[in-house]
């Protein structure tokens, strides 16, 4: 393919004849137009799709006129939901728009500085805002930090008929990854349950106490009553060689709006571009719900370091390809959009190794290639997930007694994160987090399916009903792990 071709459901973006004629597009289409063709298009290769799943819709945006020069706008109403809402030339509606959506995100605080500090401050429509919002601030409840429960996933399988196709890596998939029909219904239906993300670094924060010694201490999240916060990451976010042809994205970059975006290559002349992995379909979900994030607050995104990280292949052992310095360059640079759009990057362990089983000479080369391999690429991060959730020691306290604390303590790590079942598990000790994640995957998703003829309890229950979720495209029964 050497062309656009665009029509209702699908936008194919072409990566080789590019700049003006996508500008034109974009200009046709405007923003909102293309995030739900984007999103369309990544449908496009589930075969198999429920025709009754929705499509995530264009809806137009509503437009309010502009005000007559002599009325700069304040008796035009400002609807609450304004993630959908385009002011047209009013500085004081544009103004309310703006602190509209901050607050949407809970940031009481800002919004009405932002008010308070600017020229039309004294506006009724302004002063009756900033009001509003003390009432609602005035109202919020203090979050139980102890009751945060944290969900996690892999990358997300975009083309059912290829990860399912019975080859070798079908079980496996069928097991730990969930497809990206099942995430969209799990953030819709954690949504209409009243869950609001946050950002691991909310739960607790390092800070000197009266005795000059560094200790981490818990967070405060402020929320309305009803409003249940959670953390949410992504493991491996690596687009492992493996994968290839297998149904998912190849790698992450940056789109032409500065957000985070997927490639996603199909055959060897045909790469799209679009939502489709987790990052960009969070990312497009908030944009629609900005009541979902909590001041800004979006997932934990995790890497490994042996292959390279986001789809590029960083690792060492590529030094001297073709493609490893400027992969090396684009992987920087995209590590670097996620944290400027509120992404919290994270360790995996470089080599996806057993933390709590290996011996202590491969713990230490391990935490060392991270540093040097990928801490070199995105910054220093301070948060670890143990794959396979093999923490470090059982749920007693970490100390310094452990030496694999200590070596991950001195690597710069406070927040660690074993995998847990629960619906919450929390530790927060004198210097560190550590916290249970729960896998929302095929293979837990269908123990709670078939819990209640198995006498088992069902473990979800608090997020959603798994049968509402659970992808019909799925071949059953998930094998045990
Ligand atoms: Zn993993």
């Amino acid at each position: 393919m050497d062309r656009y071709e665009y029509d209702s459901h699908h936008l194919w973006i072409q990566r080789r004849r590019r700049r003006q004629k996508r500008q034109r597009l974009l200009l046709a289409a405007g923003c909102f137009l293309l995030a739900g063709a984007c999103t369309a298009g990544a449908f496009l290769f589930q075969k198999n799709q429920d025709p009754a799943r929705p499509v995530r819709s264009s809806q137009p945006p509503i437009v309010i006129e502009a005000p007559s020069p002599n009325n700069p706008g304040t008796e035009n109403p400002v609807p609450k939901d304004s993630g959908s809402v385009i002011i047209v030339d009013s500085p004081v509606g544009r103004l309310l728009s703006e602190a509209d959506t901050i607050a949407a995100g809970y940031d009481y605080d800002r919004a009405i500085d932002l008010l308070k500090n600017s020229e039309y401050a004294s506006e009724p429509s302004i002063a009756e805002a900033i009001s509003a919002y003390e009432s609602t601030r005035s109202s919020l409840v203090k979050a139980k930090i102890g009751e945060i429960t944290h969900v996690f996933f892999h990358s997300l399988v975009m083309d059912n008929s290829k990860a399912f196709d019975g080859e070798d890596d079908s079980d496996g998939y069928n097991q730990v990854m969930t497809t990206a029909g099942e995430f969209e219904k799990i953030l819709q239906a954690m949504y209409e349950k009243g869950y609001v993300l946050v950002r691991m670094h909310d739960l607790a924060y390092e800070t000197t106490d009266e005795n000059g010694n560094t200790v981490m201490k818990p967070g405060t999240i402020l929320l309305p009553e009803g409003k249940i916060p959670f953390v949410m990451s992504q493991d491996d976010v690596c687009y492992y060689p493996y994968m290839s042809g297998d149904g998912f994205a190849t790698r992450m970059i940056v789109g032409e709006d500065g957000k985070p975006t997927c490639e996603m290559k199909i055959d060897e002349e045909t790469t799209l571009v679009g939502s489709y992995d987790l990052v960009p379909l969070l990312e497009d979900f908030i944009q629609q719900h900005p009541d979902f994030s909590y001041k800004g607050a979006r997932a934990v995104i995790a890497f490994t370091g042996y292959e390279g990280i986001l789809g590029y292949r960083t690792a060492d052992k590529y030094a001297g390809s073709e493609t490893y310095e400027q992969d090396r360059k684009e992987a920087a640079r995209v590590a670097q959009c996620l944290k400027d759009n509120g992404w919290e990057l994270a360790s995996h362990s470089w080599g996806h190794l057993m933390m709590g089983e290996i011996d202590m000479d491969r713990f230490r080369t391990d935490t060392d290639n991270w540093e040097n391999q990928v801490d070199s690429l995105i910054g220093p991060v301070d948060i670890i997930l143990y794959p396979f959730g093999n923490d470090i020691n059982d749920w007693h306290p970490y100390t310094f007694e452990n030496e694999r604390f200590s070596y991950l303590y001195q690597a710069g790590f406070r927040y660690f994160c074993n995998v847990d079942s629960n619906p919450h598990w929390i530790q927060i000790g004198d210097n560190y987090l550590r916290q249970g994640r729960r896998n929302l995957d095929g293979y837990r998703m269908w123990k709670d399916i078939t819990a209640e003829s198995e006498g088992r309890e069902r473990k979800l229950a608090d997020l959603f009903r798994a049968e509402d979720i659970f992808d019909p495209d799925r071949p059953t029964p998930v094998p045990e792990m």
